[in-house]
C-alpha cells in the first residue's frame, strides 16, 4: 500500500516514527532517574471482602509524576520499564515501600503488589522479596503477589522455580487479569495460586448481559471454588456489576464503585477506621 502510494507517504510517515523514537528516548532517560529524584510513589486501592463488606487489603499501584513531562500512566511506562530492564530496581522499590506502608495497617489487611513476568526471570528476586518484608516486619502471608498469565510464556527460564521459593517463604500468589492473556487452567493446576483476578473486561460484558461473557464469569468463579481458590472481581463500577458478581458467588471485589486507588494517607485511615462497604453504600 505504501509502495502503490508513491514517495509522498514517507514525507508523513517518517518524522512521526522519529518522533515517537525520540519521545520514547526521552521517557527512558526521565525514567532512569525517577525513584532517585523521588517522583514516584504509590497509590493503595481497596480489595473488599464480597460477604462482609470489610476491606481485606490494598492494591499498591505505581504512579509517576515528572516536573517536565507531567503525570505519565502505567500503561506507558511499566512496559518502557520492563523492555528496558528498569523494572527490577523500580519493582524493588515498590516491594519496599509497599511492605512498609502495610505494617502501619491492622494485621489482618494485606497487601498486593504486581510483578512483572521479568522480575521473576532472576532468583534474586526472592531476595528481593525476603528483603522487604525483613525491612518493614511485615509477615510474608500479609503479602500477595499478582502476576499475570505471560510469566508462564517462557518456561525455560525458570519463573515456576522462582514462584514455588516464594510460596515457601509464605507469600501468596493470585493471578491477575484472567482471562485475558493465554489462559490454560494447566497454571492453576501447576501452581498454587491463593486468588484469581477476573478481569475487568469480563466483568463489564457480563454485566451487560453478554451471555458467552456470564458463562465466563460464572464458570470461572465455580472452578476457583472448587480449587479452594479466591476470586477477585476487577473494576465493579456500578451497583448492577457488584450485584452480578455477588450473585456467582465471587469472593472479593475491587473496582472504583467500592473506592478508587487513594494517596498512601487516605488508605491508612481508611484501613484503620473498620469501614465496612455496606455502611457507605
Ligand atoms: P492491574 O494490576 O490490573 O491494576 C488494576 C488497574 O485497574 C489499575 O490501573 C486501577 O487503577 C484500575 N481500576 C481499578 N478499578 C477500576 C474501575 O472500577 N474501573 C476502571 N476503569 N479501572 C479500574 P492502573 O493503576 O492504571 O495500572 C494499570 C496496570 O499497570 C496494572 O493493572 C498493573 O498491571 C500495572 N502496574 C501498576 N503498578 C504496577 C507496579 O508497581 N508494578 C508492575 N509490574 N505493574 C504495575
Ligand atoms: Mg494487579
Ligand atoms: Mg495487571
Ligand atoms: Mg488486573
Amino acid at each position: 500500500r505504501a509502495k502503490d502510494a508513491g514517495r509522498g507517504v514517507f514525507r508523513t510517515y517518517e518524522p512521526e516514527l522519529h518522533v515517537q523514537a525520540e519521545e520514547r528516548r526521552v521517557l527512558e532517560m526521565a525514567l532512569r532517574t525517577a525513584i532517585e529524584k523521588g517522583e514516584m510513589h504509590l497509590e493503595y486501592q481497596p480489595v473488599v471482602d464480597v460477604g462482609s463488606g470489610a476491606v481485606r487489603g490494598f492494591e499498591a499501584l505505581l504512579r509517576w509524576t515528572n516536573p517536565e513531562l507531567g503525570s505519565i500512566p502505567p500503561s506507558k511506562f511499566i512496559p518502557l520499564a520492563e523492555e528496558t530492564r528498569l523494572i527490577a530496581p523500580i519493582g524493588a522499590w515498590v516491594l519496599r515501600t509497599a511492605c512498609a506502608e502495610a505494617v502501619r495497617w491492622p494485621s489482618d489487611m494485606r497487601i498486593a503488589v504486581n510483578v512483572s513476568a521479568d522480575q521473576l526471570q532472576n532468583p534474586s528476586f526472592v531476595t528481593t522479596v525476603t528483603s522487604a518484608l525483613t525491612n518493614a516486619g511485615l509477615s510474608a502471608e500479609r503479602l500477595e503477589l499478582e502476576v499475570t498469565e505471560s510469566v508462564f510464556l517462557h518456561e525455560g527460564l525458570g519463573a515456576t522455580k522462582v514462584l514455588e521459593r516464594l510460596l515457601d517463604l509464605g507469600v501468596r500468589l493470585s493471578l491477575d487479569d484472567f482471562g485475558t492473556g493465554y489462559s490454560s487452567l494447566g497454571y492453576l493446576s501447576r501452581t498454587r495460586f491463593s486468588s484469581i483476578k477476573i478481569d475487568r473486561s469480563f466483568i463489564r460484558d457480563a454485566a451487560k448481559g453478554l451471555r458467552e461473557a456470564v458463562a465466563i464469569v460464572r464458570a470461572v468463579i465455580a472452578l476457583a471454588n472448587n480449587l479452594d481458590i479466591a476470586t477477585t472481581a476487577e473494576g465493579v463500577e456500578t451497583e448492577a456489576e457488584h450485584r452480578m458478581v455477588q450473585d456467582f458467588g465471587c469472593t472479593m471485589v475491587q473496582g472504583f464503585y467500592f473506592g478508587r486507588p487513594l494517596p498512601v494517607e487516605e488508605a491508612r485511615a481508611l484501613a484503620n477506621r473498620g469501614w465496612k462497604a455496606s455502611a457507605a453504600a
